[in-house]
């Protein structure tokens, strides 16, 4: 690399870091909790609100889990995360899949009953993040009311931050989120090549 090639890359980089820095110095702190959203038909939508849990334990904070529509399943999240019941609070609600129950009425009490929880859990101020598990799939099936949802979200306390998964999530809580990342499918091994789900990777 020639003398004038390396001054320009270092130019560009020395003002890229200025940009950055200006940007952060700037950022505020809105002193509240934040709402998420993980969308989209890509994996890692409810993995990822793990990794978050993950770190916001690592910082001593109280963490709560209200998972909607997957009803019994045993997964490797819930076995490892019941091993700090002082720290995670985990509710399941639901009967198991909605293509497994069929059964409209009792598909709408369950998601009902979790957000009754999950609206408790965000008023009290005890949880500094509540993950809210593919209540995406619960509204898409209007076993939800995304006004409902909208006013618990904003009669959260301040303190909790939520985290609210699963595939077509609503435009008015996308438009209401303050993050929304959506997970897009490049390849996936039940899709691609029929591979069935793997303990430890998909559960
Ligand atoms: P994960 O829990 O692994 O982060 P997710 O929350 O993004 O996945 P869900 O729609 O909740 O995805 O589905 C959960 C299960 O379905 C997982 O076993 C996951 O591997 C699988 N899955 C996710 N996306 C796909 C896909 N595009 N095709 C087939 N199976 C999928
Ligand atoms: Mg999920």
């Amino acid at each position: 690399m020639s003398n004038a090639q390396n001054q320009s890359h270092k130019e560009k980089m020395q003002s890229l870091q200025a940009e950055q820095k200006r940007k952060a110095s700037e950022a505020v702190d809105p002193e509240r909790g934040l709402v998420l959203v993980h969308t989209g038909n890509g994996k890692g939508k409810s993995s990822s609100a793990f990794g978050v849990i993950a770190r916001a334990l690592g910082w001593g904070h109280k963490v709560g889990v209200v998972q909607f529509i997957k009803g019994k399943w045993v997964t490797g999240e819930r076995k490892f995360f019941e091993k700090f019941p002082t720290d995670v609070t985990w509710h399941t609600m639901g009967d198991g899949f909605t293509w497994n129950t069929q059964n409209l009425e009792q598909d709408k009490l369950a998601a009902e009953a979790a957000f009754t929880k999950a609206t408790q859990m965000m008023q009290t101020g005890e949880f500094d993040l509540l993950v809210l598990d593919e209540i995406n799939i619960a509204l898409r099936y209007d076993y939800l009311d995304i006004k409902t949802v909208i006013e618990g979200l904003n009669s959260r306390d301040e303190r909790t931050s939520v985290i609210l998964t699963g595939r077509d999530a609503k435009a008015e809580l996308t438009d209401y989120a303050d993050l929304v990342t959506e997970m897009v499918e490049v390849k996936h091994p039940f899709s691609h090549a029929g591979i069935k789900a793997q303990q430890g990777i998909d559960f």
